[in-house]
């Protein structure tokens, strides 16, 4: 069989693409902009935090083992400052939350159980233990401590413990350059209406969206003709520019499927067809140190070998260190009638009160039934076998989305076919 014609499967198609894929260099970026981005070294704490034992309520600093019946107010201690003020046994200090506890203080009276009499302070707590409402020093992390791993996503508590510790310039994977082509005569922009024959442009917007979710930079979309010359053209000036290229169209069977013969002209195509559905035509080439990721034109088969493949590629450039999700075990709800490869049925997955996992599919599963992902939060995957699928056996899925309690919600999934 000529290179690329065999059928591959999907986990064999995913080691080929990553044995292709390196992490990008290394940029510094302000932690402003470091969201989202992808850590490149590993980030340990230079110092305790809270550097200093500070109040969690508001009240008053006293010592604990005083058993004075009321105390002296010897100062005000506000969080911001530190105020020349000392607690001693008969005495306590009025101390405000993040405040820093003064010399002496070991613990706070919440101000709820304290009643004031002049300068003085009547506390209505029998004990106060040591530490009691205080944070103390290197509470929430220690010096020398690893905080976030490299190859780890920067998100809102990961920026949080950059922002914390001073850290203003971020070491950062450059973000993966992709251009984003769709291909096709009958195809025409969303603003126009289409003429007899033609449709709409969908797969430029879903696939744009799909690799920035991803991690990527999209520098380029657009749209070209089946015309052999002008998606040359196209092909070699887009490679030439970014470190991914996304087409959608052209890689069936049909006399003006050009991409196909395109790729195998411009570089190494690595594989051509996967044993899977929806999205049997799967082109993956390399051109020069560019990945080109021929996927077919149905928007259901590109999007879901854009997720299944492309994302983990884009993850992987971006220097994420597991961009692939492990398969959890789904009981379904209804009975499936498998096809001749495995099947990724959009479905949703949820959790019952025992935390068993069930699956629904999202109905019709024709591969240009967008709707068909909308309200999905994983792939239900179904092997080929003789005999169809039963309710109650127990399947592999995919999640991509969170996992909610309880049956679906929406009308819309589960309607089985
Ligand atoms: P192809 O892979 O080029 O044979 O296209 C397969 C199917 O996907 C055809 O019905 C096309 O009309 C449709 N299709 C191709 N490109 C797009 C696109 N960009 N947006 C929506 N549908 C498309
Ligand atoms: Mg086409």
């Amino acid at each position: 069989m000529p290179v690329g014609d065999r059928l591959i499967a999907p986990a064999e198609a995913l080691d080929i693409i990553l044995a292709q894929v390196r992490p990008l260099p290394v940029e510094t970026v302000p932690l402003s902009v470091a969201g989202g981005r992808v850590l490149a070294v590993p980030f340990h704490a230079d110092q305790d935090l809270p550097a200093f034992a500070a109040a969690t309520m508001d009240g008053f600093a006293v010592v604990s083992g005083d058993v004075s019946p009321w105390r002296e107010i010897v100062g005000d201690q506000y969080a911001g400052t530190v105020e020349d003020i000392e607690v001693t046994e008969g005495t306590a200090a009025r101390i405000m939350t993040g405040a820093p506890l003064p010399p002496g203080a070991d613990a706070v009276v919440r101000v709820e159980n304290t009643e004031l009499r002049d300068d003085h302070v009547i506390v209505h707590q029998e004990l106060v233990f040591e530490s009691e409402n205080v944070r103390p020093i290197g509470a929430d992390l220690r010096a020398g401590q690893l905080l976030v791993d490299a190859g780890e996503v920067i998100g809102p508590a990961e920026i949080g413990l950059l922002a914390s510790l001073g850290h203003v310039d971020v070491p950062v994977y450059q973000r993966p350059r992709v251009s984003v082509l769709s291909t096709g005569d009958e195809v025409v922009d969303p603003s126009e209406t289409p003429g007899p024959g033609q449709i709409r442009d969908s797969n430029r917007f879903s696939l744009e969206l799909a690799a920035r979710a991803a991690g990527a930079d999209v520098i380029w979309s657009g749209h070209a003709p089946d015309d052999a010359s002008a998606l040359r053209a196209l092909f070699q000036e887009r490679i030439a520019a970014s470190d991914a290229l996304v087409t959608s169209g052209g890689v069936s069977m049909g006399e003006r499927d050009l991409v196909k013969g395109l790729l195998a002209e411009l570089g190494t195509v690595h594989f051509r067809r996967l044993f899977m559905k929806p999205g049997k035509p799967f082109n993956f080439a390399t051109v020069g140190g560019t990945l080109v990721f021929g996927l077919p034109g149905n928007p259901v088969s590109a999007l879901v070998g854009f997720e299944v493949f492309v994302t983990a590629a884009l993850q992987t450039m971006a220097g994420r260190r597991e961009p692939t999700a492990r398969p959890v075990t789904v009981t379904l709800e209804h009975d499936v009638e498998p096809t001749d490869r495995l099947e990724y049925q959009r479905g949703v997955v949820w959790s019952d009160d025992h935390g068993v996992l069930h699956a629904r599919n999202t109905g019709s599963q024709s591969s240009a039934r967008l709707l068909s992902l909308v309200g999905s939060n994983a792939f239900v995957l179904i092997p080929p076998r003789a005999e169809p699928y039963r309710a109650g056996e127990r399947v592999q899925a995919i999640v991509r989305g969170v996992v909610a309690g309880g049956p679906p919600r929406s009308g819309r999934a589960g309607d089985a076919d």
